[in-house]
């Protein structure tokens, strides 16, 4: 086999992302090779082109994705030709220390493999036309007409969800709703305020819907994306440039504070409030993003009276249970999706989605092949 694509690879940051022609390994085992038909442009892969985080170049951006599998390695199991997946980017290997104790976030070979920026089996799957090897982010480097991954990074889902939309699933959604499904403890009728409304923020609405919440306060300094928070099943939003979120948190709930608060803005202020807001015993979930040399500081006092802060990445994500759960969670319209698609673009427009993406301008811009 030898396959020539289209894909768009960043040289190094702050630098225009350029299509270029790669050429794809020979397919080894467990690989799985797929048409990627949806790729979102998401805030990680900014990071990567700000400079704020850092992975060898040239690298292949894009890590959350849908396709249809187009071949597969003799070994590989659990999807088959012509299977509709959504892309994880969080492989794992099943038998480590964290694997074992059910934190395959933290998996060993995962965090060993990931900053070289290759697939899960510590190879690069691809190469430049011109020469050298390009580099995947996240296992994935999803920007392109294919990709190549571990075949359990590939979950088939169901055929009448739209790739568009399927793709939000395999990041955004699945770190927004699993942060309230899987990792937050949200009870029946809880207060839960959500603290930026982001594509991952909206999500964090949806999964506290989901999981059962009363009260679901949206917090932006955005009035139009408080008007898509409320779209999406918050029942109350706060305007932070005008209004305190605390104070107004505090008076809706008899003076103590929201049970649970989810961090979705990745800004000092909101990290801040986020520890504020939550009352006495409740539990605060951070899975906004700063810069990883950034240090993160709130009020001391704030924190007293059994709080908790946590962090988390993905959501708790599980995709091979999760994935297909949300899929059908958007058959069945529980779950909205069209609400964070703000455009529909070609690769070679990328740099044209990003700078929409810096601007706060979009939720999610997503490329289409
Ligand atoms: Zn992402
Ligand atoms: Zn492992």
């Amino acid at each position: 086999m030898s396959l020539d694509y289209r894909t768009a690879v960043l040289h190094a940051p702050k630098t225009p992302i350029v299509t270029e022609t790669v050429t794809a390994r020979d397919l080894r085992p467990h690989d799985v090779l797929v048409r990627i038909k949806a790729a979102g442009l998401c805030h990680t892969d900014l990071e990567v082109i700000e400079g704020q985080l850092r992975y060898p170049m040239p690298i292949v951006l894009g890590h959350e994705a849908a396709g249809i599998v187009e071949a597969v390695g003799r070994e590989a199991q659990g999807v088959g030709v012509g299977d509709h997946v959504i892309l994880s980017w969080n492989p794992h290997c099943g038998h480590c220390f964290y694997c074992d104790r059910d934190l395959p976030i933290l998996c060993e070979t995962y965090l060993r493999e990931g900053p070289k920026a290759v697939a899960f089996d510590g190879a690069p799957t691809a190469r430049l036309k011109s020469g050298g090897d390009v580099r995947q982010l996240m296992f994935l480097g999803a920007f392109g007409e294919y990709g190549i991954v571990h075949d359990h990074q590939a979950i088939p889902v169901p055929k009448e969800l739209p790739f568009d939309r399927a793709c939000l699933i395999g990041c955004g959604v699945m770190t927004g709703v699993g942060a309230a499904l899987n990792v937050a403890h949200v009870g029946y009728g809880d207060t839960v305020m959500v603290v930026g409304c982001g594509a991952v923020g909206l999500s964090a609405v949806q999964g506290a819907r989901l999981a059962g919440a009363g009260d679901i306060i949206a917090v932006d300094l955005d009035p139009a994306k408080l008007v898509l928070a409320e779209s999406v099943g918050a029942t109350f939003c706060i305007d932070a440039r005008r209004d305190d979120p605390v104070a107004l948190t505090k008076q809706r709930t008899g003076g103590r504070g929201a049970d649970v608060v989810l961090e979705a803005a990745g800004n000092a202020k909101g990290f801040g409030l986020s520890v504020e807001a939550v009352r006495p015993g409740g539990e605060v979930v951070w899975l906004g993003k700063t810069d990883v040399e950034n240090d993160v500081a709130f009020r001391w006092g704030a924190l007293m009276a059994e709080k908790r802060i946590r962090r988390s990445s993905y959501g708790g994500a599980r995709p091979a249970r999760d994935f297909p759960l949300l899929a059908r969670a958007y058959l069945d319209g529980t779950l909205k999706l069209d609400e964070l698609i703000t455009r529909r673009i070609a690769l070679d427009d990328i740099n044209a989605g990003f700078a929409a993406l810096k601007s706060g301008e979009a939720i999610r811009s997503v490329v289409m092949f």
